[in-house]
């Protein structure tokens, strides 16, 4: 039997659009420090604003563990965006999964009114 689609089920359709258009997607955020080296006679040692950097480090958890790498300016722009990438895919899961729900919720509802069961 053909059923007008939902709602919800078109915006279901348009999410796994999204879904599968996505790039790379990483979890983690960036920071950058500036640090001192080991050498004792280096500026760094004494004056804050002699420290070497800006350095970009990607923290993230790898096996539960957090884990810092450091990365060139070059690549925290791509991870940036694969950052952003895991954040929206994250959203868009999230947003099926509740959709389907509520679907799956009204399918057994309408299901169990043709039965004509009460419960
Ligand atoms: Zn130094």
């Amino acid at each position: 039997m053909g059923k007008l689609k939902t709602n919800q089920d078109k915006k279901i359709e348009s999410l796994k659009i999204k879904i599968g258009d996505f790039d790379l997607a990483v979890p983690g955020t960036l920071r950058t420090i500036y640090s001192k080296c080991g050498k004792d006679y280096c500026a760094c040692q004494t004056d804050k604003k002699a420290r070497h950097g800006p350095y970009i480090l990607w923290d993230r958890k790898v096996d539960g563990k957090l884990s810092s790498k450091m990365v060139s300016k070059e690549m925290a722009a791509q991870i940036k965006k694969w950052i952003e990438n895991r954040n929206k895919l994250e959203k868009q899961v999230q947003e099926i999964l509740i959709l389907s729900q509520s679907i799956v919720s009204n399918l057994v509802e309408e299901s169990r009114n043709l039965d004509g069961e009460k419960m």
